[in-house]
């Protein structure tokens, strides 16, 4: 019988379409019908079990799963120190935020004493309210947070955070961000058999080298020999470009280079300025180092 991993993953929800996209770009396919809650590959080698997301981390824990992809504000608020995080997965990224009713006024953190805030994170909450000295009374609700200040449950609101456009539609207004979270690989402590210890070294080269890939860009352009030390400071890892001579133009080569960072229309800018002419910037689908 072959050795597989097992991984637990959101069956629904803000980060069940990153993983699914993550996986594919990894080379692992998920042939998964609508409500299906096992989906075994057996190319790789993985079983995924799609959970709900706050049932991961106890999946994990007991070892029921050996993988899980979970929020980081979820992992920080079961505060489980059975699992730990492999890799940062650069998806699904939020912050969780203080929000007020729009037009009341909250300039400090003190002016949450004696107040109540709702919240689905209220470990979290609880913890930074202790860090911070400040007594406010924290009521728990498992969804639909914004609603809490408009039907009076609480003062203030203490809720994950995206675009910004739930607060906006329930006239609430972030005041304060108190962690930031993105998707996480967890497993378990400890080590794993040696045949899942390889399968798992595999996953993680395969994924780490798509989170490179994903931020970074293959940048090709001509400019003048003679400034090329400029070129340098102005685009994040040119440290050794590729050079080539171009026919007919002896005082200027074209360049290739890849930045390791994202490349803003401002460094484009700055390119221009220091003369680069026929600039491209190409996405870059695996990198391996
Ligand atoms: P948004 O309107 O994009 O700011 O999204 C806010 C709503 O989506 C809130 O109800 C949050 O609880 C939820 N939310 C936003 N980002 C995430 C995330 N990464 N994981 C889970 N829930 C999220």
């Amino acid at each position: 019988m072959q050795t597989k991993l097992s991984l637990a993953l959101q069956k629904s929800g803000r980060l069940s379409d990153g993983c699914i996209a993550l996986f594919q770009s990894a080379g692992i396919k998920i042939r998964r019908s609508n409500n299906q809650l096992l989906v075994q590959d057996e190319d790789f080698g993985i079983d995924f079990i799609f959970a709900r997301d706050d049932d991961i981390p106890g999946l994990v824990e007991n070892g029921v799963c050996d993988l899980g992809i979970i929020g980081e504000s979820l992992l920080q608020e079961y505060n489980i120190d059975a699992a730990k995080v492999m890799v940062k997965l650069g998806f699904a990224k939020c912050r969780l935020s203080l929000a007020h009713i729009r037009g009341t006024k909250y300039s400090s953190i003190d002016d949450l004493n004696d107040k109540s805030i709702a919240t689905s994170h209220p470990k979290i909450l609880s913890k930074f309210l202790n860090e911070n000295n400040i007594k406010s009374k924290v009521v728990t609700m498992h969804g639909s947070v914004e609603l809490a200040p408009q039907i009076g449950i609480a003062d203030v609101i203490c809720d994950l955070v995206s675009s910004g456009a739930t607060l906006k539609e329930n006239g609430l207004m972030e005041f304060m961000v108190i962690a930031s979270s993105e998707a996480v690989l967890i497993s378990r402590h400890g080590d794993l058999p040696d045949q899942k210890q390889i399968l798992l070294d595999r996953l993680l080269l395969r994924i780490k080298g798509v989170l490179q890939a994903r931020q970074s860009r293959c940048i090709m352009m001509h400019i003048d020999r003679s400034r090329l030390s400029e070129l340098r400071e102005v685009l994040p890892g040119s440290e050794s470009p590729t050079i080539l001579e171009l026919q007919g133009m002896p005082q200027k080569v074209a360049v290739h280079v890849v930045s390791l960072e994202e490349v803003f229309w401002d460094t484009i800018e700055k390119l221009k300025e220091i003369g680069a002419s026929s600039i491209l910037v190409l996405p870059i689908e695996k990198m391996i180092f």
